[in-house]
């Protein structure tokens, strides 16, 4: 019987990269699909949804308050606005113009990458510090604390970090200059999950705001995400993204979320209002969450690693490559493998073979990021039990 997809002419591929949104996110559990179909069965005020969902997300996290957004991305933009405007609505109304609201957001330049669009969407201007001189070789050093210190101004709304395990400066130096300053850092960890240690760990280390992917490991909707942190700024997500049509009168937010009585009046749909999330989602993501931090890590490192030790297994004696179990010191959670393609010897290219396994049915879809040293790389995060034994013999009648 073929399926959903199938049915529409779409092939399914064998995800061995890893949840990107290219590829159309991670495979829900059936538990949280349940739940997102009972959820569209019926009606419920939004910001009430949004409001008890936030107070999970704040359980969960450690913060002070949480908001359920259609991604990591958005969960940029949402913060930088908030960041920009506060609980301003008069500010909320004029996005994306910051002219006379403190409208710089500074990033150390290492760290700069294309989601930071959505920040820059908000209308301010990115300021770029630091040389990362130890990513051209050519010296030893990354962006500083202190000259994050050095750029802060009366303009500056906020402090823009992208958390790795490999980012400098450390969180918490960027969060000391900072507050030092009165200045809040917005934090993008789309996918630094697992360890689910990393949903307190920022918040503790001082962030005000935290946006996670909820598409990713998390495995909840597709477009949904996690934003977290400060009430204040969360409050002032919360007004520039929900609907508000509705007259003042009338209008009853929950107060754990907004706080009507400290505001002269509502601002209109916000800038974040395009960014709409769906009570699937939030119901989705919510469900997803809980069964994230449920599970024993120990379990989840020992399925990934079942997967990926199949990998190696069904890939062994390949002529002209050597296919490996490699575990990251600093993701040991989530162990991957790689195949040392031995180019010449194969007659093709590591990228050829991404490409052929690619171009083939079913498409496999191995990672690219080192393609450059030869090598091609496989990841367990979105792959199916019997998938790794298709792609050793879809390796073995490409290689042969
Ligand atoms: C995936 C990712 C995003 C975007 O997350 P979405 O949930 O797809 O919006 C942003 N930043 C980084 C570093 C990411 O890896």
């Amino acid at each position: 019987m073929p399926n959903v997809y199938e049915r529409l002419g779409v092939r399914p591929i064998i995800n061995a990269s890893g949840p990107s949104t290219r590829l159309s996110g991670a495979i829900m559990p059936p538990e949280v699909a349940e739940a997102m179909r009972e959820a569209t069965q019926y009606c419920v005020d939004i910001a009430e949804l949004q409001a008890r969902a936030g107070q999970i997300i704040a359980e969960i996290t450690g913060a002070e308050s949480g908001y359920v957004t259609s991604g990591a991305a958005a969960g940029l933009l949402l913060g930088t606005a908030a960041c920009v405007t506060g609980l301003d609505p008069g500010r909320m109304n004029r996005l994306p113009d910051t002219t006379g609201m403190k409208n710089e957001v500074i990033i150390g330049r290492s760290q700069r990458n294309f989601y930071d669009h959505a920040v820059r969407s908000v209308g301010i201007k990115l300021v770029e510090v630091g040389i990362a001189d130890r990513y051209s070789g050519a010296g030893v050093r990354d962006t500083e604390a202190w000259e994050i210190a050095d750029a802060i101004t009366p303009q500056t709304a906020a402090v823009f970090y992208v958390a790795y395990p490999h980012s400098l400066p450390s969180l918490k130096q960027v969060v000391e200059v900072a507050h030092a300053a009165g200045v809040p850092v917005l934090v993008d960890a789309a996918g630094q999950l697992p360890p689910a240690s990393n949903l307190k760990r920022f918040i503790a280390e001082g962030a005000d705001l935290v946006s996670f992917s909820g598409g990713k490991a998390i495995r909840g909707p597709q477009s949904s995400g996690i934003l977290c942190g400060r009430r204040d700024l969360i409050s002032a997500v919360a007004l520039q993204h929900l609907d508000l049509d509705i007259l003042w009168e009338q209008w009853n937010p929950p107060p754990s979320l907004i706080d009507k009585s400290r505001l002269p009046g509502a601002p209109q749909h916000g800038i974040g209002r395009p960014c709409k999330v769906g009570k699937e989602q939030i119901i989705g993501l919510i469900t997803a969450l809980r069964l994230f931090v449920a599970e024993d890590p120990e379990a989840r490192r020992k399925r990934w690693l079942g997967l990926m030790e199949a990998l190696v297994a069904a890939a062994q004696g390949l002529p002209h490559a050597e296919v490996t179990l490699s575990v990251d010191r600093r993701r040991p959670e989530t162990p991957g493998v790689q195949l040392k393609l031995n180019e010449e010897a194969a007659g093709m290219t590591a990228l050829d073979l991404v490409r052929r396994l690619q171009d083939g049915n079913p498409g496999i879809h191995a990672g690219p990021g080192r393609v450059s040293e030869g090598i091609v790389t496989f990841g367990p995060m979105c792959l199916k039990e019997g998938e790794p034994e298709l792609i050793g013999k879809r390796l073995r009648e490409l290689l042969k």
